[in-house]
């Protein structure tokens, strides 16, 4: 997809949420960006879309990662407080967020959907585990807008009282949406989903990030595609777990070995690719 194209798809705020949106504004390079800076080292042309998805794929897995810095991505964002808190850890990044001490802030805030409405995980002192009864959720999700309707009721009145835009804004909740501009790198976009699409993360960034992952398929497919192979969907063993492995696979006979070699190629894996991971399992 042309830089034009992209645009044009995603020119509408994409909703997330119940009142935030992400809106694609400006990309800059693209997957063959990312080859034009890698190919900078070695002086080299380009050998068709075959060699130049071999090529990106190996600087990916490799973590050449330098040349994913060529490609930058800038949005507009609408999302709470809470989130935003979350997002703005992620520091090799810029935002431009509007300021409460300027304008004043509709009366817009986050309430979770009835199934959202999760109790605490027992396992995880981060995550959520099941739902709460649907009467229960639909009690609490009233009670929390109540809450924070009457939050912005007295963000008004203290607002009539003639008192600083700074200081009446204290009392909002965390709910409270908010509006920024963010800009990234292609590599630190990738950093940031390898982040917020785990599981781990909170759901409600996480939506936020399943957006801009949509948004990468379209921009950068070859990337996107790399990033599912080598960084969301795998996994990296610790030096014991290949102890293990290694153990498990050493009497694998040479019938077998043809057998994954072969299922190597139909999972589309290069030659290299082959290589490598037989020789880290030590079959090779
Ligand atoms: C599931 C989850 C739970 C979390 N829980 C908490 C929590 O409980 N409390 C909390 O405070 N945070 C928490 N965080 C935030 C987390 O610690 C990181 O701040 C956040 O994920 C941003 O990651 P980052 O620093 O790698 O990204 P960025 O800030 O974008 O940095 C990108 C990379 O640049 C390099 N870099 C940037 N700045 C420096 C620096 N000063 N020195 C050296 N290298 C640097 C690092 O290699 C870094 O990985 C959580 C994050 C996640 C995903």
């Amino acid at each position: 997809m042309t830089r034009e194209e992209l645009l044009a798809k995603y020119s509408e705020p994409i909703p997330v949420l119940d009142h935030g949106f992400i809106q694609l504004i400006d990309v800059m390079g693209d997957d063959a960006a990312v080859l034009q800076a890698a190919r900078t080292s070695t002086n080299a042309e380009s050998k068709g879309p075959h060699a130049d998805r071999r090529l990106l794929r190996y600087l990916f897995k490799h973590r050449h990662a330098t040349p994913f810095e060529a490609a930058n991505i800038k949005v507009l964002v609408r999302l709470p407080i809470f989130v935003e808190r979350q997002w703005v850890r992620h520091r090799a990044s810029w935002l431009n967020e509007v300021s409460a001490r300027y304008t004043t802030l509709p009366e817009e805030y986050y309430i979770p959907e009835t199934e959202r409405v999760q109790r605490q995980s027992r396992r995880n002192k981060q995550g959520s585990a099941d739902p709460l009864p649907v009467d229960q959720a639909n009690h609490i999700r009233s009670n929390m807008d109540a809450v924070s309707r009457d939050a912005f009721k007295h963000y008004g009145w203290v607002n009539e009282q003639g008192v600083a835009k700074e200081l009446a804004r204290i009392n909002l909740p965390v709910s409270t949406y908010t509006q920024k501009v963010w800009g990234t790198s292609l590599r630190m976009l990738l950093h940031f989903l390898g982040l917020r699409q785990d599981p781990h993360a909170q759901w409600e960034i996480r939506q936020y990030a399943n957006v801009l992952a949509d948004i990468l398929e379209d921009w950068t497919p070859w990337t996107a595609e790399a990033f599912l192979d080598y960084q969301l969907e795998a996994k990296t063993f610790s030096r014991m777990e290949m102890l293990i492995l290694r153990e498990m696979v050493e009497d694998f006979d040479a019938e077998y070995i043809e057998y994954i070699k072969n299922r190597a190629d139909e999972e589309g894996m290069t030659p290299r690719e082959k290589r490598e991971f037989l020789t880290a399992l030590r079959l090779a």
